[in-house]
Parts: structure tokens; sequence; C-alpha cells
């Protein structure tokens, strides 16, 4: 096992697949020294010395809650900007974008599944899926027929029922079809089967992992369900930073 200390955070790489200088170069996600404070003068909710993710890489981020794993995903979606440090996805940080170039950059490269999914209740499953598509690089022509192959292809029948008419398992399929709608670089799931039950849970996460294989994107899963780790290219252990370390 390869132990790295990142600052106040120290991450077990638990093995590696990927350490050419190809992978080098084809990096989807780069982090260097990248620090974040909720306020000003509160504790270190995350430091992270280096983290890198290939393209296709499929990497699992595990930890204990309150470890910083979904503040790390807030800050590579640049929803929120380290205090310290470099986050750059498919080569480009986000921090140097204004608000809505940043927006589009998001809606293009990133794709999300959170843990409650965050669809659009009152809205239809097929209008989920084309909002996504706002942001792409796909004409609008192809939008709707776009949205309609991705709703088939994840198993889903019924493009014109309403969120919440639909059962949780549909819900998760909805989510993800949002996800890889724009083929983005990158997927970032954060705890995407704690909502489901546990017999579900090995369909969801084939049907997440192969999703972001279909588009050759990157895949960033966090979860403390140590029952999926195994599926994953590589295992990233984030520690809760001591009180006296993050001080
Ligand atoms: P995890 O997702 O691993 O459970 P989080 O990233 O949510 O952990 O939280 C990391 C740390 O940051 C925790 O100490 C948590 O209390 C703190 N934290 C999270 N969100 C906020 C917030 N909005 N304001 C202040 N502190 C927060
Ligand atoms: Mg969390």
């Amino acid at each position: 096992m390869l132990e790295l200390s990142f600052g106040a955070t120290t991450i077990l790489s638990m093995s590696t697949r990927n350490d050419s200088a190809e992978f080098q170069l084809n990096h989807a996600l780069e982090i260097q020294g990248v620090k974040y404070r909720y306020q000003k003068s509160s504790e270190l909710a995350l430091s992270i010395d280096s983290l890198i993710v290939a393209r296709q890489e499929q990497v699992v981020i595990t930890g204990r809650s309150g470890c910083g794993k979904s503040t790390l995903l807030h800050l590579i979606a640049g929803l929120m900007e380290p205090n310290e440090g470099v986050i750059t996805v498919a080569g480009s940080s986000m921090s140097r974008m204004s608000g809505s170039k940043r927006d589009q950059f998001r809606g293009r490269h990133i794709g999300m599944v959170f843990q409650t999914f965050h669809l659009l209740n009152g809205f239809t499953v097929l209008e989920n899926v084309l909002a996504a598509l706002m942001f792409s690089e796909f004409p609008r022509s192809e939008h709707r027929s776009r949205a309609m192959t991705l709703i088939e292809n994840l198993g889903i029948n019924t493009p014109n029922a309403r969120i919440q008419d639909l059962s949780v398992g549909q819900q998760q399929r909805v989510a993800v079809a949002r996800a890889i709608a724009c083929s983005p670089s990158i997927v970032l799931a954060d705890e995407p089967t704690a909502a489901l039950d546990p017999e579900y849970t090995s369909v969801a996460m084939d049907l997440l992992q192969n999703a972001c294989r279909s588009i050759d994107a990157s895949l960033i899963c966090v979860t403390h369900d140590l029952s999926i780790v195994d599926r994953f290219d590589r295992q990233v252990s984030l520690q809760v930073p001591s009180l006296q370390e993050r001080a």
C-alpha cells in the first residue's frame, strides 16, 4: 500500500493502475495544495497536497462522516473556491473563470449525481435530461433525440412521467442520465447509493459505472459504503484531520 501525506489530511492510495508518463499527460483531474475552511476562522475542513485522476479512471473516495468528502466534490465542481491551491478539470481551472463561464464549463465538463438526486420535481424525465443539455456543445436540434436515447439506454420507459411519480430506483436512473447528458470529462457522485435499498446497490453502481465508460468519463465516487469499493480502479481514503492538525 502506498501511503501519501497530504498536510492535515492523510490519503492512503490503496492501489493504483496508472503511474506511467502517459497517465501524467492524460489526467482528467489534478488537485495541488488545496485547503478549504468554511469560514475564515474555522478549522480546516479539507487539505489535500496532491490528487490526480486519469482520464476514464474510476476512483472511490472513502472516509467517515465529516472527513471532507462532500467538500472535496463541491470544490472539484467549482461550487466553492479553495482558500489555497489549484484544481484543474480537463486542464482548466475554474477559479480563473467568471461566474457564467464557470457555470458553462461545469455544465459541459462535469456531471453530478447526488445522494438525494436533486432532480426537478414537477417536471418530466425528458425535461430533466433536456435541462442538463442546455449547457452542452450538442446542437439544440439534437437535444431531444439525445435525451430520448439516453433515457432509453438507461432502461427508463416512461420519458413523460413526472419525477415525483417515479420509484427511487428510477429516479437514480434519471440522475445518471442527467449526469452524462453533456458527455462530461468527469462524473462526481456523492453517496449515490445511500438512498437505495441494499439489494439495488449493485444494479445502480453497474448503471453509473457503465454510463461513465460509455462516454469515456472519469468517475469520482464518494461513499462510506465499503461494499462498493472493489468495483473501482483505485481507492482513496480520506482521514478526518485531527483537531490539532485542523486548528
Ligand atoms: P463528509 O461529506 O465526508 O461527511 P463534509 O465535507 O460534509 O464531510 O464536511 C467536512 C467538514 O466540514 C465537517 O467538519 C463539517 O462539519 C464541515 N462542514 C460541512 N459543511 C459545512 C458548512 N456548510 N458550514 C460549515 N462547516 C461545514
Ligand atoms: Mg458528505
